[in-house]
């Protein structure tokens, strides 16, 4: 698979997770294909209320994605004159690829309906702002490689070093932390928000 790395930090744009900014995200750039299914481990399966900030998500109903071979110069249909219009490309491009999750709420736009809005950057850094009914359900990568904001305001790296000694295995361990522990949170804000569910339906029935 290949990746695009999205530089926030020198974007202006603030992500924080876990207490900590955000500065680069790795996100995956291949289209995803329409047989896609989320796998046991490799991703989890949320509804869009509990969508959060920094997951990397695609959705999970393939009604809902756009086929990428509809764009690829392979299709077949292309043989019987079939040229895909600028609004497949967009489709395509919106909902066949990971996304960043960023700016993420919930409201209702029904009394009896609630949707969810977010701000989705993709890995070539373009954003779109999507808009979905709660009750679709995305896969969320469980593995994000993401470079924190150094205190001192500075995003360090191989080349730019927070400590000049053994520096690269430091900035390896500190990584693995991070992500692992944005990962635990995230997780523990949905079973979280299970129990709450769980508790307020006995409470009401
Ligand atoms: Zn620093």
């Amino acid at each position: 698979m290949n990746f695009g790395v999205v530089d926030l930090h020198s974007n202006g744009i603030h992500l924080e997770l876990a207490g900590r900014k955000v500065a680069q995200v790795k996100i995956p750039s291949d289209y995803v294909p329409h047989t896609f299914a989320p796998i046991l481990g490799t991703h989890l399966l949320v509804s869009g209320d509990q969508l959060a900030n920094g997951m990397v998500v695609v959705l999970e109903d393939v009604t809902q994605r756009a086929n990428p071979n509809d764009i690829s110069p392979e299709n077949e249909r292309r043989k019987e004159g079939f040229v895909p219009s600028e609004y497949d490309r967009r489709r395509v491009e919106e909902t066949a690829r990971w996304a960043l999750v960023t700016d993420v709420k919930t409201k209702h736009n029904r009394p009896d309906s609630r949707i969810v809005k977010f701000t989705a950057i993709y890995s070539d850094g373009t954003m779109r702002d999507r808009t979905y009914n709660v009750d679709y359900k995305w896969a969320v990568l469980t593995e994000v490689e993401m470079m924190p904001v150094c205190t001192c305001g500075v995003v360090h790296t191989e080349e730019n070093p927070e400590v000049p000694a053994d520096l690269f295995d430091r900035g390896v361990s500190f990584l693995e932390t991070f992500v692992n522990d944005f990962l635990g949170s995230v997780l523990q804000d949905i079973e979280d928000d299970l129990k709450d569910e769980t508790s307020e339906g006995s409470a009401t029935s």
